[in-house]
């Protein structure tokens, strides 16, 4: 495939950045949208995005740029090569980077239970489980584990662990201490989490459901606290050829970031001045490493933040990173919008 071939040429890291409609709710700023600017055409997607913010116009091009029109589906054929290279043996990281509100959860879930606003995970997810059905009758069979664990103040919580899940209270209770560790065949182990082998799509939806269930479970404003951790879905592919005795082992980490927003105003004390500074510290620990990878480096980063670390195998080497960085329209958003624009740039 011609844009394969693109790819290939570019490296393992791509940045797409997807800029949502304005939202029929959103009175406040004005529903121009205006600021933003991007193939209007017949197109949806493109690769350049000009933003105008105090009169002063900011470009930015990105391996592609998707507009408010595209649609899950339109985006998803963009990356479904890549998730097909996680069944080849790749390890693959997406990632959604951008302010709260932008629609990074839109972009990775969307909504399930609306086919067409599926998002990349369960797309990405029927995919691999119809593939590796049809890779059967050429001698392949495939084994799956799943995992889902969120990172909040630089914490590492087992989205899917049995009791009461996601409290870190019964956490810290039963003593787990989900320390990261690599092994010597490149693979990240997360002590005393929960891992789940997994025969189909109805199995990992199930999976799904219960981390989201996690997420909410003893919070008080369930919205405002899970955009400020990291969620990060992990599938292990182990593929064996029966009859040529190939093996493969790929991994898709599926990654919804937490809000971009620069939230450190002074004033922020307390529980909020430690969130906002973990989250600062993680994700430009992220860029960092990208960043250095891009380069590269001989020295990356990965140690500074739980996140880049618990990633380390799947970042860099001959694995494949996808940032989407998700964008605002609103005229009131301008400023985050550069910040996000920028950190993708610094990345791409
Ligand atoms: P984030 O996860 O970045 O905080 P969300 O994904 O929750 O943002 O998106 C904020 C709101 O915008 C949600 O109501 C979501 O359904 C809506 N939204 C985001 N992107 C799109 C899109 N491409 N098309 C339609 N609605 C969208
Ligand atoms: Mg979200």
């Amino acid at each position: 495939r011609l844009h394969n071939t693109i790819l290939e040429l570019k490296g393992n890291i791509r940045v797409f950045c997807r800029v949502r409609p304005v939202l029929p709710d959103n009175d406040s700023s004005g529903t121009d949208g205006a600021v933003v600017s991007y193939p209007t055409s017949m197109e949806t997607a493109g690769r350049g995005i000009d933003l105008m913010h105090n009169t002063q116009k900011y470009s930015f091009t990105f391996d592609k740029v998707f507009n408010h029109e595209a649609s899950q589906e339109d985006v998803f054929f963009e990356i479904s090569q890549l998730v097909q290279s996680a069944l080849d043996g790749y390890k693959v990281c997406i990632f959604a980077y951008g302010q709260t509100g932008s629609g990074k959860t839109f972009t990775m879930m969307g909504n399930p239970e609306i086919g067409e606003q599926k998002g990349l995970i369960p797309r990405s997810l029927e995919q691999v489980f119809e593939t590796s059905q049809s890779l059967q009758c050429q001698g392949w069979k495939y084994k799956m584990q799943a995992s889902m664990l969120e990172i909040y103040n630089e914490a590492i919580r087992d989205l899917l662990s049995p009791g009461r899940p996601g409290s870190l209270e019964a956490n810290a209770a039963v003593n787990k201490q989900y320390s990261i560790k690599h092994d010597s065949g490149g693979n990240t182990i997360v002590s005393d989490l929960t891992i789940v082998d997994v025969c189909s799509i109805k199995e990992v939806s199930f999976l799904l459901q219960q981390a989201a269930q996690s997420r909410s479970v003893g919070r008080t404003h369930m919205n405002e606290q899970s955009s400020r951790s990291h969620f990060v879905f992990t599938l292990r592919i182990f593929g064996v050829n029966e009859s040529t005795e190939q093996q493969v082992q790929g991994v898709l980490n599926l990654i919804d970031l937490a809000g971009s927003e620069r939230l450190a105003r002074s004033g922020a004390t307390g529980d909020r001045l430690k969130e906002t500074q973990a989250i600062n510290k993680s994700l430009s620990a992220l860029s960092d490493v990208i960043a250095a990878i891009a380069k590269k480096e001989d020295h990356v980063p990965f140690r500074n933040s739980k996140l880049t670390y618990l990633l380390q195998p799947c970042l860099g080497g001959d694995s494949k990173t996808l940032m989407f960085v998700n964008i605002s329209p609103e005229s009131s958003s301008a400023g985050e919008s550069i910040c996000s624009l920028r950190f993708a740039a610094r990345v791409n």
